[in-house]
């Protein structure tokens, strides 16, 4: 099977979740697919590449707490390490904090202030790009720990959100938009 043909059946519509209205773009199937989850993660990492196929980032970041299940994996066929960007309050050292808009309030991500050696570079991984908020603010919190970020490398794009358009100067890969 293909890439496009495994995500088109293995990604499931869940209506009205987590609220009336949202249409939940649900990966557990794919997960769950050996094959799928495989042919996933190479896709995932080839942003991580260079022209020759050699791999090319010092780390990759993974947005909780889906992104985390895709970019470990990624970080270990890169040869690259992982670094997980967390909600306020569940990491334990000393952190770079952002703050951003929601629909309906705010959520801060943060990242320990020790995670990256200066001028790392870093690709960042998650499931779903909507808004785009998210990204923005995992981009400036890994910024402010002095690495580069090379790009964002998402399962799927919500185009109808244009999240595209708020990430200015981060190469976005999407596997599939939507
Ligand atoms: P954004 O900040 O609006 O771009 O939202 C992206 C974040 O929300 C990502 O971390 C996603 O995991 C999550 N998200 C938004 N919509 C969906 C969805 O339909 N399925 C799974 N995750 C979603």
């Amino acid at each position: 099977r293909g890439l496009d043909e495994l995500l088109a059946t293995l990604i499931r519509d869940v209506p009205d979740f987590p609220q009336p209205g949202v249409v939940f773009k649900d990966i557990t199937p794919l997960l769950a697919d050996h094959e799928g989850f495989s042919a996933v993660i190479e896709a995932l990492a080839a942003p991580g590449r260079d022209a020759s196929g050699a791999a090319a980032v010092d780390k990759v970041v993974g947005m909780e707490a889906r992104g985390f299940i895709l970019a470990a994996p990624v970080a270990l066929a890169l040869g690259a390490g992982f670094v997980p960007v967390r909600k306020s309050g569940k990491l334990p050292g000393p952190t770079h904090a952002v703050s951003y808009a929601l629909e309906y309030g705010e959520a801060t991500l943060e990242v320990h202030q020790d995670a990256f050696e200066e001028g790392d570079r870093v690709l960042l991984v998650d499931d779903v790009l909507a808004t785009g908020g998210t990204a923005q603010a995992t981009q400036k919190v890994v910024e402010a720990c002095g690495a580069e970020v090379i790009g964002l490398s998402v399962l799927m794009e919500l185009g109808f959100l244009n999240g595209r358009d708020v990430l200015t100067g981060l190469p976005l890969h999407a596997l599939t938009t939507l």
